[in-house]
This record gives structure tokens, C-alpha cells and sequence, in this order.
């Protein structure tokens, strides 16, 4: 996933982080795009042909769809495409755009198989296999018996049980400021100011408006927490696009804590 991972455990052997940190790196080797043979690389290969998948694969994909599905659009795994000319600083034309659009991805979820209809797609899971990863290594821990751990996966941030003696673990906020205890629940940030491409000038976000096509001009910083990464994750990315507005009327019960930053 290209960034750093951090894992903090109460435990009295640290073996338990070592299954944790596999955990992660499973989850790498399958839903990363940067990786050509990754798990999701392979099935993007594949044009209008059912795929079998991982459960991995399979949950991530459907729980973005259903995303796609709540945002009008806004939130589109499709945009693959878009973000690997974005990599190289290039802005996408027509041909580009017609291989975006989430509505050709077809689940079965009977069969745990995936048909990309258009040849030529590109999945991106950079807004939602993060949050997912945090989760997972989570579970792991908890399998082993570590259930008071913190998992950070650059941004995107899954607690389990607080620290002895403590109400949650403390996570401070940036671009917003202040600090929140974190107990069994998710927090995750999007608009990474850093994150940005200069194109003719203008600076461009890595965060794209599939309507557009382009990245996100105006900086904004969108924290989410919800009980799992699964959700803040791909959420935080979502209102980023859609704007405060929009975001609080579609995510506004769903989530904890929606907390819009706008520069
Ligand atoms: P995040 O840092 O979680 O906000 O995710 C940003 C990353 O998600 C980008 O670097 C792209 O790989 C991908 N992405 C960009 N725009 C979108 C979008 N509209 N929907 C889904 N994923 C996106
Ligand atoms: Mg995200």
C-alpha cells in the first residue's frame, strides 16, 4: 500500500504482531494496484469474463460498490484509469473517462466471482483497502488473545479495547486539531494536502471527481470515525468529493464523528 504501518499491542510476548503485520501484507499482495501481479491486477487483466475472487477481494469490492451505490458516484473504485495518468501528472481525455464507471463492475456474490464489463478497466483501492487492512490486522490480534491494540495504516487508524486504566486511546487530529479517545472504532482522514499534482499550474488533488474526471482543486480535509475502517475509510474520501453538505445529509447517522475542514 505503499506507506508505513504501525501496530501498538498490551501484550506479554510480541509474537501476535508478527501474525498481525502478515495479515497486512496478505492483504497487499491481493488488493494493491501498484503490484502487477497482484490479486486485483490479475482480475482487471481479465475483460467481460466472471472472475473468481478472494473473500478479501470480494468484500472490499462490494462494500465500494454499495458506497458508489449511496454517493451518487462520487466514490468509484473504476477510477483506476484516471489516477495512474494522475500518478504521471497527466489529465485524462475521452477515451480514459469510458473505461471509468462502477456500474460495469457485475458481483455474483453466490459464486464469489466478478465480471468487469469494458476492457480496459483499472480498480483503485487506495480510498478503502487501508481502513480494511487496519480492521483486519485488528482481528488477528484478537484471535491471539490481544484485544488492546491500535493499528495505523498511514491514516486510517482501527482501535480495539482501550489501555489499561484508560477510556480509549488518544488520537490526535490534524488538520482539525484537538484529540479524541478511540475505543473498538475507526478514524480516518482524507485530503492529504501533500497529495497533490501540479498540471499547467494548477494543483490537482489525488482525490479525483469522477464527473470531472479531474482531482479535487480546493483543499479539504474530511475525518471520519465509524466502527470500522471498512467505513471511515472509503467514507472520508467520499465526502471529500461530495462536499460538507452532501456528506452529512448521506453519511450523517452512519457515522460517529464527520468532522469537514475546508482551507
Ligand atoms: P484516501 O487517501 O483514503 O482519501 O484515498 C485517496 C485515493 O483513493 C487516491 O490516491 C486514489 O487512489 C483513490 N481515489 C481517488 N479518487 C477516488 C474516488 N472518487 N473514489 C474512490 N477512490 C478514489
Ligand atoms: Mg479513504
Amino acid at each position: 500500500m505503499g506507506t508505513l504501518v504501525r501496530i501498538t499491542i498490551y501484550s506479554k510476548d510480541a509474537s501476535p504482531l508478527r501474525a498481525a503485520f502478515f495479515r497486512i501484507a496478505e492483504l497487499d499482495e491481493k488488493l494493491s494496484d501498484y503490484k502487477p501481479e497482484s490479486e486485483l491486477n490479475r482480475l482487471c487483466r481479465a475483460h467481460d469474463q466472471p472472475v473468481k475472487v478472494s473473500e478479501d477481494l470480494f468484500r472490499v469490492l462490494a462494500a465500494s460498490l454499495r458506497l458508489s451505490e449511496l454517493t451518487n458516484g462520487a466514490f468509484d473504485v473504476t477510477i483506476g484509469p484516471v489516477t495512474h495518468l494522475w500518478r504521471l501528472g497527466k489529465l485524462p481525455g475521452v477515451e480514459t473517462m469510458s473505461r471509468v464507471g462502477w456500474r460495469n463492475v457485475v458481483l455474483d456474490k453466490k459464486h464469489r466471482t466478478v465480471r468487469l464489463k469494458l476492457a480496459g478497466m483499472q480498480l483503485d483501492f487506495g480510498a478503502i483497502a487501508k481502513g480494511y487492512a487496519a480492521d483486519e490486522g485488528l482481528k488477528t490480534l484478537r484471535r491471539l488473545g490481544v484485544r488492546r491494540a491500535l493499528i495505523a495504516v498511514s491514516g486510517d487508524i482501527a482501535a480495539g479495547d482501550a489501555p489499561p486504566g484508560t477510556q480509549g486511546w488518544r488520537v490526535g487530529l490534524e488538520p482539525a486539531g484537538g484529540e479524541i479517545l478511540l475505543r473498538n472504532a475507526a478514524v480516518s482522514t482524507s485530503g492529504d494536502t501533500e497529495q497533490f499534482r501540479e498540471i499547467g499550474g494548477v494543483r490537482y488533488s489525488h482525490i479525483i471527481d469522477p464527473q470531472t474526471g479531474l482531482g479535487l482543486k480546493s483543499a479539504i480535509a474530511v475525518t471520519v470515525v465509524a466502527r470500522r475502517g471498512l467505513d471511515a475509510d472509503p467514507i472520508a474520501t467520499a465526502v471529500s468529493v461530495m462536499g460538507e453538505e452532501r456528506g452529512r445529509v448521506v453519511f450523517g447517522r452512519q457515522v460517529r464523528k464527520l468532522i469537514v475542514v475546508a482551507e
